[in-house]
């Protein structure tokens, strides 16, 4: 970091503020200017930046400091140049091919869920979605099957062999809900539930990370990082829209945070349009964009009668749309040299 005094800091305070780094860890290369003082202090690893950062801000004599590399070591781009691949039990995700997960948003039924696996392997897609923990804005809302969900999700992949993304909201439910999937999403509204992400980062099954509904790319870096710093590597970022002042779509879908996050990180970004736009005839048109802009994956809903979904009917593709959007799709990431 890089740590400027005021123009009137005495020699003793300089000396403070010198000693207060070297206690912290640091080594440092002071300037001595005419007007100011600056400190550059570089080592100390794994201390927390911001907290000392913080610290030296509140001495009077201080009045700037820098920090020079993320706070975020793990995720960020400076740690590592190349993308990370993150394989989800054999699905790559973060390589050439756009990794499609589709599938309804709530597991309601086992033929609502069988029928919509077939349709979506066959359209293209290797990730079945689906929840059976749901996180639901009213208490009455429908809550998920739970367990009996998850069976249903896991005699889908048996007889068709699509990799399962499902939900885990509770951090008691992280070794159930692992069980049965291949890639724990972690929901919007949990983004900042820092048990549950120390949890499933003690694990080793690859994470969904979907960012906060009000969070910046600063903040949804930090979730990842709380992961990484676990033990587990292997996140994916998903984008899925944020709130703003717009109420015709359910939510804005940010695309700028794809490139944005890549900039950032070496994570895979996904990009989930269908909470995104709350509109099924959105889906398509976003999900090509978002594949235009550099996603590794679309999280797509897709329900076999949409008008008689538990939740999220109005944003789920029937299942000839789902598949024209995957032909439409394929165009897009060839024209980027990618393929789905
Ligand atoms: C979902 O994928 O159905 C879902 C609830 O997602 P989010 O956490 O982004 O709202
Ligand atoms: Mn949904």
């Amino acid at each position: 970091m890089i740590v400027v005094l005021g123009r009137d800091a005495t020699p003793d305070q300089i000396r403070n503020v010198e000693a207060e780094l070297r206690a912290m860890g640091y080594s440092i290369h002071p300037i001595y200017g005419v007007e100011k003082t600056v400190i550059g202090a570089v080592g100390a690893p794994d201390r927390d930046k911001e907290q000392d950062a913080d610290r030296l801000r509140s001495l009077g004599c201080v009045e700037e400091v820098m920090l020079i590399l993320r706070p975020y070591k793990f995720v960020s781009r400076e740690s590592r140049a190349a993308s990370t691949e993150v394989d989800v039990d054999g699905v790559v995700v973060g390589a050439e091919r756009v990794v499609v997960m589709a599938g309804p948003c709530t597991v309601e039924a086992r033929d609502q869920v069988l029928e919509t696996a077939r349709a979506v392997h066959r359209a293209g897609a290797t990730i079945l979605r689906g929840g059976a923990f749901k996180p639901s804005t009213s208490p009455y809302g429908f809550q998920g099957l739970g367990e009996d969900g998850l069976k249903i999700l896991a005699e889908a992949k048996e007889e068709t062999g699509l990799r399962i993304v499902t939900e885990v909201m509770d951090p008691r439910n992280v070794e159930l809900v692992s069980r049965y999937a291949d890639l724990l999403q972690v929901g919007t509204r949990n983004m900042q539930n820092f048990d549950l992400l120390k949890e499933v980062g003690q694990g080793k099954k690859p994470v969904l990370l979907k960012r906060g509904m009000s969070a910046k790319l600063d903040e949804w870096l930090h979730a990842a990082e709380y992961v990484c710093v676990k033990g587990n590597p292997n996140v994916i970022l998903c984008e899925r829209g944020i709130r703003t002042f717009e109420a015709y779509t359910r939510n804005t879908l940010d695309l700028s945070a794809v490139p944005a996050a890549k900039e950032l990180s070496h994570l895979p970004v996904v990009v989930d349009p269908s909470q995104g736009t709350g509109r099924w005839s959105l889906v398509g048109p976003m999900s090509k964009a978002a594949v235009a802009a550099g996603a590794d994956g679309l999280l797509i809903e897709v329900h076999p009668h949409p008008e008689q979904a538990v939740k999220d009917g109005p944003q789920s593709l029937k299942f000839d749309r789902f598949a024209q959007l995957m032909v439409e799709v394929a165009s897009v990431a060839r024209a980027v040299g990618r393929c789905v």
